[in-house]
């Protein structure tokens, strides 16, 4: 954190604040604008078929954040990582240790 960022934060916190109490309706119209004109590209790009190489499946775009938490792709991952090491047992994947 820089020492000016330091020593205004406060005061720029409650700028940005104010701007965005001042500017909400007109902000909430250019988003609206926004996503209407760009609607088409963001499905598209959200249908592309993407390939995960630690699992070696072909899966959609948009649902790749949510592959990536699955327990099979973590599990995958871990292999990988595992044959990388040079390590020949496979570890089993615990979700919370
Ligand atoms: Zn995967």
């Amino acid at each position: 954190m820089t020492t000016y960022y330091a020593n205004h934060r406060e005061q720029m916190r409650e700028q940005n604040r104010s701007y965005e109490r001042a500017n909400r309706d007109k902000r909430a119209v250019y988003k609206a604008n926004w996503y209407a004109d760009n609607i088409d590209r963001i499905k598209m790009e959200k249908h592309t078929r993407v390939f995960c190489s630690s699992c070696g499946k072909t899966i959609c775009a948009g649902w790749m954040t949510e592959h990536k938490k699955t327990r099979a792709h973590l599990a995958n991952v871990q292999r990988s990582a595992c044959r990388e090491a040079g390590v020949n047992e496979f570890l089993t994947y615990e979700p919370n240790g």
